[in-house]
């Protein structure tokens, strides 16, 4: 429901005293030009923060994009006049987040996303009580705060869950908070590392979900950069003295490489590096894992939902259309809910068709209100599992993944090769400040080499 939430509560309000990055960079001014050259591969947030870094000061920068837009997994459609955010909606902590100056310096709106004001309904559209609701949350918070003890490197997080608390494999409520509280920020329950589900870090202060697109942000740090669009990169070269970078057929040369991929393309090898990557990198991009999560946007002329921010239903299938953001909140002329299918259900929705998903959404939906509800005028959806940019949502700890593989994913390789991107930031990975904060680390190191 609130990704991350749970490590926060595990954290047990420890601060974390973080200067912000963007504060750090604040006083840097354009100084006079390096005589070094550097691609970055990749302008979502990592490559974008790493390349305005460089450039700033004094580098020849290249940004090489294989889509026709920079943002990456910061994506707005706009289409149907209202800003869906197809990757990330939240600001995950807006106390020393960077993502909260940034977002103020790019004019992206945001509000605060208010987890209190909530409908919950199960089956039949009986309404599951505040009561009932918060004291499974409460005990949920308290399992995440121990579980772990009973973790194991070989199990996952659903094996030693239901080994601890067989008396909820049959709760639809608990699927529920199973689903979105710990699916949702990580990965499928069978897959997700029952020893490191708690890993990482977390801002303190409310979280906040964007109102008028979080491609502001991405934008805003492209502006006055050298951005190559629709620039697929196919193999990188690093075994003479200047990389050498193929995209699209043609070579570009540069002193260094920032690779910003994001794990799903590395792990689908389409990029072919010379030499070989270090058996430690290729390892952990095997072992960290890559999850799924999608969003689907559904509007109609009048809205006939709860006024509330969130609303809750509990169904039997686990990870599907369980939760919706009520977009009126967000934009009160807009009559749409945004809704999510996360891990194994996710990825079987990409080869739904768009009416299956309807169908489906809409069953859930009747149950809530009745049969009498119309049906929407309009469908928007992602499909981030066969998207060949990404590959998936975002990492997450696996069973077999380890703290260290997340340093080795970051790791640069004979001071040429650079890796930033989300999946490169052992605290705050899985995240858009975790990707800036990795892009602004792997610019600093080229800073610190000259
Ligand atoms: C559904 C979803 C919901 C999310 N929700 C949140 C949220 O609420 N809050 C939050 O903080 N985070 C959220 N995230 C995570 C956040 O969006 C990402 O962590 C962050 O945007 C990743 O940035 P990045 O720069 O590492 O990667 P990306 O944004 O993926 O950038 C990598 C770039 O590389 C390009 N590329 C790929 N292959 C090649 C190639 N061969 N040649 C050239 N370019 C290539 C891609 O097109 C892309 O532009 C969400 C993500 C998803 C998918």
């Amino acid at each position: 429901m609130k990704r991350r939430i749970f490590i926060k509560k595990t954290l047990k309000g420890a601060s974390i005293a973080i200067l912000s990055p963007s504060l750090l960079t604040a006083c840097d001014k354009e100084t006079a030009p390096i005589d070094k050259s550097v691609i970055v591969i990749g302008a979502g947030i990592a490559g974008l923060a790493a390349a305005k870094k460089l450039k700033e000061k004094g580098f020849t920068v290249t940004v090489l994009e294989a889509q026709d837009k920079v943002g990456g997994r910061l994506r707005t459609n706009r289409s149907l006049g209202v800003a869906f955010d197809e990757g990330a909606s939240w600001i995950h902590g807006i106390s020393g987040n960077p993502i909260t100056d940034l977002a103020q310096q790019a004019g992206m709106t945001a509000t605060l996303s208010d987890d209190a004001n909530y409908a919950a309904y199960d089956l039949g559209g009986i309404e599951i009580s505040d009561t009932v609701f918060t004291n499974t949350e409460n005990e949920l918070y308290d399992i995440l705060d121990t579980l772990a003890t009973h973790g194991n490197a070989n199990k996952s997080f659903e094996t030693v869950f239901f080994e601890q608390y067989p008396q909820y494999a049959n709760s639809r409520l608990w699927r529920f908070f199973l689903s979105t509280y710990v699916t949702f920020d990580l990965g499928d329950l069978d897959q997700v590392s029952s020893l490191y589900y708690g890993e990482g870090e977390e801002y303190g202060g409310v979280e906040k979900i964007a109102t008028n697109g979080y491609d502001t942000i991405p934008q805003y740090l492209a502006a006055g950069l050298d951005v190559q669009l629709n620039q697929r990169v196919s193999a990188v070269d690093y075994s003479g003295s200047k990389v050498r970078v193929t995209h699209n057929g043609a070579v570009t040369e540069a002193d260094y490489v920032i690779v910003t991929a994001p794990l799903g393309v590395l792990k689908h090898n389409s990029i072919q590096f010379a030499p070989a990557l270090p058996a430690a990198k290729q390892t952990a991009i095997q072992k960290v894992g890559m999850n799924c999560v999608n969003k689907f946007l559904l509007t109609w002329d009048t809205a006939f939902w709860d006024d509330a921010f969130f609303l809750i239903y509990t169904p039997e299938t686990k990870d599907k259309f369980n939760y919706f953001v009520n977009v009126k909140k967000l934009n009160p002329s807009t009559n749409a809910l945004m809704t999510f299918a996360y891990a194994d259900y996710a990825r079987q929705t990409e080869s739904m068709s768009d009416a299956q998903v309807i169908s489906d959404i809409m069953a859930h939906l009747r149950d809530m209100y009745g049969s009498s509800i119309p049906e929407p005028t309009h469908l928007q959806r992602t499909k981030w599992n066969t998207n060949e940019n990404a590959y998936g949502a975002y990492s997450y700890f696996a069973v077999g993944t380890e703290p260290r593989h997340f340093d080795d994913l970051a790791a640069e390789v004979d001071n040429k090769l650079f890796f930033a991107g989300e999946h490169t930031e052992p605290d705050y990975f899985s995240t858009a400040h975790g990707a800036y904060l990795s892009g602004i680390r792997e610019a600093d190191k080229i800073i610190d080499l000259q």
